[in-house]
Parts: C-alpha cells; structure tokens; sequence
C-alpha cells in the first residue's frame, strides 16, 4: 500500500487530523521523550496488522500500549499494590508495566502476541500527552523504523524510513535521545525484562526489593518461552490443503475450512484474524488444527514464524 504521508505540526488542526487517522484505523508516528513510536489503535486488529506491516518485522513482537494516565492504564491490566507503587513514582516516563491484561480490556491479542499479559506505559511527553488524552483510546507504538533500522528521533528520520508506508507523522522536534523505556514484569514476581531510561537500582529502592533479572538474550519474544506462552491446547498441522478427521481448520484464500484468516488472501486481514481464530478454535475443543499454506512474503513471514512456534512440539 503506497500513501501520500502527512506531516501534522503540534497544533489544534494537526491533533484533530491525527485523532481522525487513529480512529480509522490508520497509522501516526508521535514523538515521545525515548524514540517516535509508530502508533495506531490498540483495539483495531487492523490497524496493530498494519504498524507490523509498516514495521517489516518479520516476527510478532508484543507491542507496548500507551495511555495518557495510571488511570486510564487500570482499565487494561488487574493492578496490584507493586504496580501502584511504581506507577505513582515513575509515571508519567521512561517505565513500562507487563500487568495480567483485563477480561474486559478489549485489546488485539496481535498487541501482545497472544500472551495473557499487556505491557503498558504513560509516556511523558506533552505531544504524546495530549494525542493521547484527545484520541482517548490506547495506543500500541513501537518505534517508528522499519524492522533493523535505528530508531527515530526526529520526524524527518521517520519519514527517511517509513515514507508512503504511514498515514501521518506528528512532528514533535527532536527526541531527548533518551533511551528505551524499562520494562518491569509484575505479573509474577517482579522482574527487569528490558533495562532502559529508569535505572534498575531506583526501581528497587521505589519498591523496597530486589528486581529478579531477565536471563541475558533470553528476550521473551526468543522461540522457547513465547511458545509456551502461545501455544493452543490442540496439535498443529501446517500446509494443510484439507481437514483430517478430528481436525478444524483454519483457511487461507478460497479454501473449505472452519474459520478463514482471508478469504481474499489478504495478509493484513490474515494477521488480524490470526489470534481470533487459533483461540477460538482452541475454546471449541479441537484435538487438531490445520492451517492452509501462507505465502512466505511480507506479513506472511511473520503469521507463518508464529504458526510454527505454535506448531512445535512441546515438552
Ligand atoms: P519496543 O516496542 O520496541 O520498545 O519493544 C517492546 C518490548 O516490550 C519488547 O522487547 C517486548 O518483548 C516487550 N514486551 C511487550 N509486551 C510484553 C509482555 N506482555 N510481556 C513481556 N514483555 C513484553
Ligand atoms: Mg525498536
């Protein structure tokens, strides 16, 4: 998809603009105080499909959720004493919590990659602040550079990379070149998933206890511990072109099947659904899952690494 990308200043018409863009599911680059985050609508599959698309990335990463208060973080993610305390010291800023995600949240699972927690951040900001507070809903952003490319700190940098590929940038000036945001997991013991601009030391002073710290390199998106996470009760069989008796299947293009990632063979729509179906075939109680074939290009790169975790077998 080839777009005319708009540059919005930080004024009342360019707010107003990038609001009507998010609510369409379209996507805006925001500056915030680490990188320009590449945002769209958290609860629009399409629109989380597209920022993966955008992006290039040819994996399924768990995007991180922005929201313009702790109070509006605590409709998305069970709070609990430790995210309260954290919250009300580093908040808003450079601090992100992995919370248990709500029933009730209303989230993609493409967000989160299917896993049963949420990482959620309020950025301080002002630009991001105030998009934010006038969108009135979350926004998933990662940084704004196509997949292997240095992050953006300037909204020109972000055109250099993402140029045709967004509906808009909100051009914010230059970032304080300040580093990722830390990523804090609460939703089992405490622990440091990512270091970045709060230092880990303050954080345990804040909580009064030590940080455990996230094995090095072993990034939670890593294979192993993302399919555990991930992967459906039922066995998962790829590149099937029927069913087997027992199995339900999952379609893509115009195949005979129980629910269809795109009847169209459209790769965006096939990302959207994927989470949707796997899960709701899982709740139906099938043993088996066939899953047509996904072409090797583009989204389909990234639909097709997280079948295989899905399809791996297990321990
Ligand atoms: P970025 O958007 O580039 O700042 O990266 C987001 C980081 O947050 C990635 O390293 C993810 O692995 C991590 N992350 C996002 N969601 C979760 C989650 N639910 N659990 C653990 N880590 C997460
Ligand atoms: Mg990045």
């Amino acid at each position: 998809m080839k777009l005319e990308t708009e540059i919005l200043q930080a004024d009342h018409g360019g707010y107003g603009r990038a609001c009507a863009i998010l609510v369409s599911g379209g996507l805006v680059s925001l500056p915030t105080e680490t990188v320009y985050g590449l945002g769209g609508d958290a609860r629009n599959d399409r629109a989380v499909a597209r920022i993966f698309e955008a992006k290039g990335r040819p994996q399924f990463n768990p995007l991180i959720v922005h929201v313009p208060s702790a109070e509006v973080a605590k409709t998305y993610v069970e709070w609990s004493h430790e995210a309260e305390v954290l919250a009300s010291a580093f908040w808003p800023g450079a601090m992100t919590l992995v919370l248990p995600i709500r029933s009730d949240a209303g989230i993609s699972p493409l967000v989160s990659a299917g896993l049963s927690t949420l990482a959620i951040r309020v950025p301080a900001h002002p630009v991001a602040q105030e998009l934010l507070e006038q969108f009135g809903g979350p926004v998933a952003a990662p940084s704004a550079n196509p997949s292997g490319r240095i992050s953006p700190t300037t909204a020109a940098h972000v055109l250099a990379g993402l140029n045709g590929r967004i509906e808009a940038v909100l051009d914010g000036g230059a970032c304080d070149v300040g580093l990722e945001s830390t990523i804090i997991g609460l939703a089992d013991d405490a622990i440091l998933l990512r270091p970045g601009g709060v230092p880990a030391e303050v954080i345990e002073a804040a909580l009064q206890m030590k940080l455990r710290h996230h094995a090095e390199g072993a990034q939670l998106s890593a294979p192993g511990q993302m399919t555990s996470h991930y992967a459906p009760g039922a066995a998962v069989r790829l590149n099937a072109e029927v069913r087997m008796t027992g199995e339900l299947m999952i379609g893509f293009g115009d195949v005979d099947c129980d629910l269809n990632l795109s009847a169209a063979s459209d790769l965006t729509e096939a990302a959207a659904n994927l989470f949707h179906h796997l899960h709701a075939l899982d709740a139906k109680g099938a043993t088996g899952i066939a899953v047509s074939p996904i072409p090797e290009v583009g989204l389909g790169l990234a639909i097709n690494d997280r079948l295989r975790r899905a399809a791996a077998p297990r321990d």
